[in-house]
């Protein structure tokens, strides 16, 4: 991101070749300094040897006077020899002298004047040795100018201190120069220095801050994406969670039974919270307690099978109830020595509304507050208890739209329904198929004498003597009223009539409590058809069956008789 950069960063590069031309600088300026103090140096050296000079041709005169001077006063030949040597050295100590100064007019002039005296000086003292070697030392002596050898020696010593002079201020100006050189050449070294290693300085720090800065923003982005993946992910399960809960739902209302209803239910929350184990229970109105109807999960959790409403937190409160790792008021279907501190507990209540139908209990593995867990087993729970709630109402009102509510025996519209099934199943298969059709006799009489309560209970106890008495296969239906019918596929005219004298004397023998009272018993009669024999449809088979119903009755009742079979 250039626009959150420093403002320093985009100066780095100019500011790099300041400092690169600073430190160049200091190179450039060392080099020079170097070679201006070593030309002071070599100024100071020359000086120093012309001075040296100087006093080398003083002293050349001087030693050049003393054995001129010594020979011709003792005559002594060591002076000669020694006055013949120096002579030269002073035209060559002067010479020199020249060859130094002569590109300095200032000096050249004294220089000369020194030579020149010195060289006229010597040539005095040469001509007084040569007049000393041939008139002898006396004639030498006379022939002595002091006024000119006076003169010569001041020239020289006048020519020798100004040359002195001269260098000795060249000396100190040199050095002065020198000195401000050397100052100069410091200041530059270390103000370059100094600016470049600030520069360098600025630049590192602004080179590790930035470093820094990217290493944030990229600890950052790799934040970012880190979040925004977690968050992909998230929305991905949600929408996994979401289809599975609608595809739960959907699926919820073409499911026929009750198990269908559970398994369903616990594939469901299985792809919604992997993991789980649980159990499933539904209430027993009857018993008033909720009995187990599923587990599901690979680990179900250790749970009675059995729970009644006071046992379960979840059930007393009507909300869901969590305890992490065993820890908390544990519910008491729950068993304590299987508990693990690994998985955590919650119960979530079924209801619809308002009614209590049942009771899922998961194990989870322990981690956090399970708020998405309660959120989606909740939303579970709320249609399970919706689903749960509809097919006990759809069972209910099938069992009421095929059942009498007092006997509990099919209804009329059941035995048509049935009846016609019934005959084409025993049709296509050849087999008999009877109807049987039974009245209480003197009914009225009854009801008279007892009551029309009484009426009712007797009823339904002749409604449970034929249902015991007759077989699984057969329908027994209340037809209407007192009158009774029973369909007995695949059995003939004489298996029937065998049947119809069951119930007869069954019902002949019973009595009913009532009131306190025993009432009954009282008697039956029966009229029976068969198939094919005596009626090929539904409506022929009970048309004849009635028919002997009634000649059953015209006979004196409490018997059975059948149409084209006499027992
Ligand atoms: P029988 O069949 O022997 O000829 O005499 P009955 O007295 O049984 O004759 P009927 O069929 O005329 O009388 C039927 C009586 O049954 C009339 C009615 O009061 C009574 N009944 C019909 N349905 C019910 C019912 O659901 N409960 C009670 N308690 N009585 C009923
Ligand atoms: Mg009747
Ligand atoms: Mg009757």
């Amino acid at each position: 991101m250039p626009g959150s950069r420093s403002r320093l960063s985009h100066y780095r590069i100019p500011l790099f070749a300041v400092a690169v031309v600073a430190l160049v600088g200091v190179g450039v300026a060392s080099v020079l300094g170097v070679a201006g103090l070593r030309k002071s140096n070599a100024w100071t050296e020359h000086t120093y040897q012309v001075i040296h000079a100087i006093e080398v041709t003083d002293r050349a005169v001087r030693a050049t006077e003393a054995n001129a001077r010594a020979y011709r006063l003792t005559g002594h030949p060591e002076f000669r020899s020694q006055f013949l040597a120096a002579l030269p050295g002073v035209d060559a100590a002067a010479a020199r002298l020249v060859a130094l100064v002569e590109d300095d007019p200032a000096q050249a002039a004294p220089a000369h004047a020194l030579r020149d005296a010195a060289n006229a000086h010597a040539a005095d003292l040469r001509r007084l040795y040569d007049l000393q070697e041939v008139e002898g030392a006396e004639a030498a002596r006379q022939a002595t100018d002091a006024a000119a050898t006076l003169r010569q020696w001041r020239a020289i010593e006048t020519a020798a201190t100004q040359l002195r002079r001269g260098e000795t201020r060249m000396l100190q100006d040199r050095k002065a120069h020198a000195q401000r050189q050397g100052l100069r050449l410091t200041a530059i070294v270390v103000s370059g220095t100094v600016l470049s290693a600030l520069l360098m300085g600025l630049l590192m720090w602004n080179v590790v801050r930035e470093n820094s800065r990217v290493r944030a923003l990229e600890r950052k982005t790799r934040q970012a994406s880190q979040e925004m993946a977690n968050t992909m992910r998230r929305i991905d399960r949600l929408s996994r969670q979401r289809h599975a809960l609608s595809r739960y739902s959907g699926m919820l209302q073409s499911c026929e039974t009750r198990d269908e209803i559970l398994r369903l239910t616990g594939e469901t929350i299985h792809a919604l919270v992997p993991g789980v184990g649980g159990e499933c229970y539904l209430f027993r109105a009857s018993q008033d307690f909720y009995e187990i109807a599923a587990t599901f999960g690979d680990a179900p959790a250790a749970s009675a099978d059995s729970v009644l409403p006071n046992q379960c937190w979840a059930l007393r409160r009507g909300q869901p109830h969590l305890v992490p790792g065993g820890q908390g008021p544990r519910c008491d279907h729950l068993d304590v020595a299987s508990a693990r501190g690994d998985m955590d507990s919650l119960c979530m209540p079924l209801a619809a509304q308002g009614t209590a139908l049942g009771l899922l209990h998961v194990a989870l593995p322990a981690d956090g507050d399970h708020e998405i867990e309660i959120e989606l087993l909740g939303q579970v729970a709320e249609q399970l208890g919706l689903a749960v709630a509809n097919l006990q109402l759809r069972e209910t009102l099938r069992t009421q739209s095929l059942r009498d509510p007092l006997t509990g025996l099919f209804n009329r519209r059941y035995l048509e329904v049935s009846l016609s099934r019934e005959l084409h199943r025993c049709e296509r298969r050849q087999l008999p198929l009877s109807v049987l059709m039974l009245d209480v006799d003197h009914f009225k009489r009854f009801n008279d004498t007892h009551g029309h309560a009484a009426g009712d209970a007797l009823l339904a106890q002749v409604g449970r003597l034929i249902q015991s008495t007759v077989r699984a296969e057969d329908f027994a239906c209340r037809y209407g009223g007192e009158e009774f019918t029973v369909v007995m596929p695949e059995l003939d005219a004489a298996g029937a009539c065998t049947r119809a004298e069951q119930i007869r004397r069954a019902i002949g023998m019973a009595t009913v409590q009532h009131a306190g009272q025993t009432l009954g018993p009282v008697t039956v009669s029966i009229g029976i058809a068969t198939f094919p024999g005596d009626g090929t449809t539904p409506e022929l088979l009970m048309q004849v069956a009635d028919t002997m119903l009634y000649r059953a009755k015209a006979a004196g009742r409490d018997r059975v008789l059948h149409a084209s079979h006499q027992g």
